[in-house]
């Protein structure tokens, strides 16, 4: 009988030790730059009320209406695995009482589900990293938390995207935009694809996000909302360009981005690789001043982001550092423990060790070659009576005979971050 194969879900994949080890340098990173602008953790549940979502992202849109992971638990209450954070976000600042608390700064980092059709970097369970600042309205902090974005990515050494900016102008302006819009959609709707027609019905700005080549082609003369703002958000748009300008933060306007969430408003953003195709958005965000009292807040402007660590994982610069310092080798067994208590020596002074445990010195040899060890230390018999260490570095193939500090001062010098 032929026992079937177990296989994960489709578009759910497994972190190997390869790929966590590039999510967490992305972490890291994520975590050094947003702390220096005192940006606090939160670690938010990743089952929250199906209704939360609803409410929020809004019912008509794909990630409600199609892609939520929602079911009726035991208990007969209506759940979901989160597709996003920010709604999250919003429910715990208010279910904690911290609008009366000042602005917060929050970041988070995890899991996110959504039932798309998978493909590269389109995943159904795949990590975001996000922040959200609550309690700020202006065009000032939108550069700034735009300039942290820019600087993350910086530091991760991620060079080819580019940042587009738009507005989507707010209560005032929004709605004399969208029948104007709608009548140009009109004129031309034989030209556009079927989603198209029904984001007519539902949300008509977000048929500019078509990714149809066709539909691009006939919304090419449609009307942009930058040419319909209200005074409040020309000024606000005018000042997040000059803030841009004064933090040298690079950015192009694109009218075309509308993001595909119901809750935002003024500044919208996305960073676009062109590396990912039809993936290119790496990180995206906006403005949604009006969220938090949409969830029963009070008035609360607010301003965040989040960012697809898988995405990233692709677009992070080849080198990858190799993680173990030090393969120990002990050759003879009279060495075995002396060597045995070497390693867990150098693991004490902070390096990462392998011990290849005796025997065979070809064997032990290969097994530092296989785990990529960056040097080796070999302890023989002359080693352990002159108290000294074989250290040899695989990169450069030098090798000479140290002391246990000059072991620790050498490998620690040529240590990765
Ligand atoms: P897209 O236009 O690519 O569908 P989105 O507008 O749905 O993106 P957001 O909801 O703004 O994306 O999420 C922010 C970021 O999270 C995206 O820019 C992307 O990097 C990542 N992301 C979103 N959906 C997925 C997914 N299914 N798989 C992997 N990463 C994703
Ligand atoms: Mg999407």
């Amino acid at each position: 009988m032929t026992k079937k194969k177990l296989q994960s879900i489709r578009g759910i994949h497994d972190g190997l030790p390869s790929q966590v080890r590039q999510w967490r340098m992305i972490e890291d990173a994520a975590k050094k730059v947003f702390t220096s602008y005192a940006f606090s953790e939160v670690r938010l549940p990743i089952l929250e009320p199906t209704e939360l979502f609803v409410r929020s992202v809004g019912e008509k849109t794909d990630i409600v209406s199609k892609e939520m992971y929602a079911f009726e638990d035991q208990g007969g209450d209506h759940i979901c695995l989160r597709p996003e954070g920010t709604a999250g976000a919003v429910r715990a600042y208010l279910q904690a009482g911290l609008t009366r608390a000042g602005a917060q700064r929050w970041f988070y980092m995890g899991p996110m589900f959504r039932r798309e059709r998978p493909q590269k970097g389109r995943l159904r369970q795949f990590q975001q990293i996000g922040a959200e600042f609550f309690g700020v309205s202006g065009p000032i902090e939108d550069a700034e938390i735009l300039a942290m974005a820019q600087r993350f990515l910086d530091v991760l050494g991620i060079k080819q995207t580019r940042l587009e900016i738009n507005t989507l102008g707010c209560e005032t302006c929004r709605p004399a935009y969208r029948d104007a819009l709608l009548v140009y959609l009109q004129a031309r709707r034989e030209q556009l694809c079927e989603t198209c027609h029904e984001r007519m019905d539902t949300n008509p700005m977000r048929v500019l996000d078509c990714k149809v080549e066709s539909c691009q082609a006939a919304l090419k003369q449609a009307p942009e909302m930058l040419h319909q703002l209200c005074d409040v958000c020309e000024t606000h748009f005018e000042g997040l360009k000059a803030g841009l300008d004064t933090l040298d933060v690079k950015y192009e306007l694109n009218p075309r981005i509308v993001r595909g969430l119901d809750y935002y408003n003024r500044t919208a953003f996305e960073f676009i690789t062109d590396q990912l195709g039809a993936q290119g958005t790496v990180l995206a965000g906006g403005r949604y001043d009006g969220l938090v009292e949409s969830l029963a807040g009070p008035a609360t402007p607010a301003i965040g982001f989040a960012a697809g660590i898988e995405r990233l994982a692709m677009l992070l610069p080849e080198a990858e550092a190799k993680s173990l310092d030090v393969a120990v080798v002990a050759l003879g067994e009279q060495t075995l423990h002396h060597a045995l208590i070497q390693a867990a020596k150098l693991r004490e002074a902070g390096l990462s060790v392998v011990f290849c445990g005796g025997g065979s010195a070809k064997r032990q040899f290969k097994m530092a070659d296989r785990e990529q060890a960056r040097f080796v230390v070999t302890v023989g018999e002359d080693e352990m009576k002159a108290e000294m260490l074989m250290l040899k570095n695989l990169n450069t193939g030098e090798q000479a005979q140290v002391s246990f500090a000059q072991v620790v001062a050498a490998v620690g010098e040529t240590k990765a971050c």
